[in-house]
């Protein structure tokens, strides 16, 4: 009997690899591997969630108005120029499904985020890879490698997992280099951990040109991550093809309401900024006092760093080392860095005590 085929660019996907709660021996512990929220979730979007219950039999509102609205208004933009996904990953595949196909290709940096070519294959689209300069995004490189077949290219502002970021100038530089029928994806998940200073133009980008796309996510720093809501700001035209290939209920109710009253928690939003640049700046203030051990950081504008090790002690070890301490950090192997950990901005506590276990596996392996 023949079986069903996958096509062959669906085989060609490497699965997308979710970071670890648990330990190999099933322990629960410190969970540093998905850049979630250490302060948890606004109280007030808790509790709009839980109105969600009220209407548990109806469908939700297919149009997301009013988390449109909403969005709209928190950052000055057309509420009919917003599209919204089952985490902003949805919109990144809308983007590509809607822009690239089979023979086409989607152009990202090398240590990019790794949702990229597995939205490129799932279209039939041939991912390409720029190299990086020391694990940042080079805009030189981007550009060269650009050719008559680029239909999407993604950057990541800042970058997962290298938490780099590059400033406006070089993004409008980007920009300004790529062909008028090649779509510019900004995703920025982790802009509101940036520094007013920080911004990056991409939303100026997109409400101006008409071939820049930028995406947002409730996940990270608004601390909704196990609800999926994303959304993105573009042309209209470009928002009415992603449209047409959306899941018709894609976000939920209680999930919209839980956004909308989390958008509206601004003094949340600026507590989780501010323990961000706080805990990110000290660990990575302890992983330079570390001395000659070899490791590194990456600088970061996310909430997270990127260490290298290139010492003695491997990243696998101290990866392993770390669980047996209570922590679970993304060792990266599958993405071309068998020689870093990314680990996540936690409370705290859990900032102190990795450091503490850190300096503890440094020093046995000295
Ligand atoms: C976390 C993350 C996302 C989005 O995640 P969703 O939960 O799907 O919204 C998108 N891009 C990058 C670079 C991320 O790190």
């Amino acid at each position: 009997m023949p079986a069903p085929q996958p096509k062959p660019w669906i085989d060609a996907i490497a699965p997308y690899v979710p970071g670890r709660s648990t330990t190999d021996d099933g322990r629960k512990v410190a969970k540093l591997s998905s850049n979630e929220s250490p302060l948890g979730t606004s109280p007030k979007a808790r509790e709009a969630f839980a109105q969600g219950a009220a209407s548990l039999d109806r469908y939700p509102d297919a149009s997301a108005a009013a988390l449109r609205e909403a969005i709209a208004a928190a950052n000055g933009l057309d509420p009919a120029r917003v599209i919204y996904g089952t985490g902003s990953d949805e919109v990144l595949h809308l983007a590509a499904g809607a822009f690239a196909g089979v023979g086409d290709e989607i152009l990202f940096v090398r240590y990019g985020f790794s949702v990229y070519p597995i939205a490129a294959r799932r279209v039939g689209a041939v991912p390409v890879e720029a190299p990086d300069s020391d694990y940042g995004t080079d805009v030189d490189t981007l550009l060269a490698h650009v050719t008559e077949k680029t239909r999407v290219v993604f950057v990541a502002n800042p970058n997962n997992p290298t938490g780099t970021y590059i400033p406006r100038d070089e993004l409008q530089r980007l920009h300004a280099g790529l062909p008028g029928d090649c779509l510019l994806v900004i995703d920025q998940a982790y802009a509101e951990y940036l520094d007013e200073a920080d911004d990056d133009g991409g939303m100026e980008l997109a409400k101006t040109q008409p071939n820049v796309l930028v995406t947002r996510t409730f996940s990270k720093i608004y601390g909704l991550a196990a609800e999926r809501i994303g959304w993105g700001y573009g042309p209209a035209p470009v928002i009415e093809a992603l449209h047409k290939i959306r899941a018709p209920f894609n976000v939920t109710t209680a999930g919209q309401l839980a956004a909308i009253a989390a958008l509206g928690d601004t003094a949340f939003v600026a507590a989780a900024r501010a323990h961000n640049d706080r805990w990110r700046d000290w660990l990575a203030g302890e992983i330079a006092s570390l001395g000659n051990a070899g490791l590194r950081a990456v600088a970061s504008k996310a909430n997270f760093l990127l260490v290298l090790f290139e010492g003695k002690l491997t990243a696998e070890e101290a990866y392993k080392a770390l669980m047996e301490h209570g922590f679970i950090v993304r060792w990266l192997p599958g993405q071309g860095l068998p020689h870093a950990l990314r680990i996540s901005i936690g409370t705290e506590e859990e900032t102190r005590g990795l450091a503490a276990a850190l300096r503890e596996i440094v020093g046995a392996a000295a």
